[in-house]
């Protein structure tokens, strides 16, 4: 992250706040804290905060050992006040004393440590606390063209990835030895972190989130492989595609993959900015329900993505959330036949202004792999 960007976050995260009525965020280690600051820090039991003022100067609070790595990350570079505390001070009574005297709201980090927030409430007995992520959220759903950039690099990385699934996985290898090579490929590919690999064979693969297993892999098996890293610069890469090992897979699995396919198509055609989140789940839906397989698409259609694999937007029903230029998302129907087999769909899309773009291109079209032939 350029320092310009992290500047410009910072003043956009205190008007926001200030907009909200709310007197400071204080922001733990995590995704919030990568985005304003660009510091990745370690999630430790010492606590490292910022403190962003609605008005004023925003303060990293850090432990005294953990200064140097502070300042060694993009920190270092921003013009940020960086207060080191002892390991016999009270980082809290510290904290505490760097709110504005008038505060009697602050916003706490929604990923922070349950801990910590007693700590800090018990430090500001007059605050009331609520979530930062109310006021961040409208922020990082809402990408930079430099974000949807980054988005886009961990769209070809992972793609790469997926593009050599012929190389590993066929009859006669277990899930968790194709997971192993996939894993290695991630990394190869230029992520610097392997976030999830699933290798769902067969039967497993009726269940949306199953990892892997010892299960080796039968011919004419349907295979979900949903797989995602986290680049250098902290943005995240998920691709789901489904493959056949070997064999023709069974005729059940066919019928349901075309509707699967044309579902998930309609969603990336209808989809744009200007229409609600929960539109483009219906879409899907409709196409899956009318198709008899509405009991079988057990999940949402998507998620937003950025420094975390899940935020917002959630395309779900319920979700009024007007689509923007500048959202970005994933578009994952599935359909899971309990017991059985299963298949997904997914794609990681940007809203532009005329329609989206998909940042994952590699086949939908069934294939049956056979590396061995
Ligand atoms: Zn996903
Ligand atoms: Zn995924």
């Amino acid at each position: 992250m350029v320092t310009t960007d992290a500047r410009d976050r910072l003043d956009r995260a205190q008007r926001a706040t200030r907009d909200a009525g709310i007197d400071a965020l204080i922001v733990t280690p995590g995704a919030d804290l990568r985005y304003l600051t660009g510091y990745e820090a370690l999630p430790l039991e010492r606590l490292t905060c910022l403190m962003l003022p609605a008005d004023g100067d925003p303060v990293l609070v850090v432990p005294a050992l953990e200064k140097p790595a502070a300042l060694a990350s993009p920190v270092g570079a921003l013009d940020l006040d960086v207060l080191a505390w002892g390991e016999t001070d009270d980082p809290y009574a510290l904290t505490a004393s760097l709110l504005p005297a008038s505060t009697t709201t602050v916003a706490v980090d929604n990923h922070m440590w349950a801990e910590k927030v007693l700590a800090l409430a018990a430090a500001v007995p007059k605050a009331r606390q609520v979530l930062a992520g109310t006021v961040l959220r409208e922020l990082r759903m809402r990408k930079t063209s430099a974000e949807v950039s980054a988005l886009r690099a961990a769209g070809v990385a992972i793609d790469a990835v997926h593009d050599r699934m012929g190389e590993w996985l066929r009859p006669g290898r277990s899930e968790r030895e194709v997971g192993r090579d996939i894993a290695d490929a991630i990394i190869a590919a230029g992520h610097a972190r392997v976030d999830f690999v699933i290798v769902a064979s067969g039967p497993n693969g009726s269940s949306p989130h199953h990892d892997l297993s010892d299960r080796v892999v039968e011919a004419g098996d349907p295979v979900v492989v949903d797989i995602g890293g986290t680049m250098p610069d902290g943005y995240c890469s998920d691709s789901t595609r489904t493959y056949v090992a070997g064999d023709t897979p069974p005729k059940a699995f066919r019928d349901y993959y075309s509707v699967l396919l044309e579902a998930q198509q309609a969603q990336c055609a209808y989809a744009r900015s200007g229409v609600s989140a929960e539109s483009v789940d219906r879409v899907g839906r409709d196409i899956i329900t009318a198709a008899g397989y509405g009991e079988e698409f057990l999940h949402r259609t998507g998620h937003g993505i950025g420094l975390e694999t899940h935020e917002e937007p959630y395309i779900v029903a319920g979700n009024e959330l007007e689509l923007e230029v500048g959202m970005v998302f994933s578009i994952e129907p599935g359909i899971y036949l309990e017991g059985r087999h299963g298949a997904r769909i997914e794609d990681i899309v940007v809203c532009t202004t005329d329609g989206i773009e998909r940042l994952n291109r590699t086949s939908r079209q069934l294939a049956v792999l056979d590396a061995g032939g």
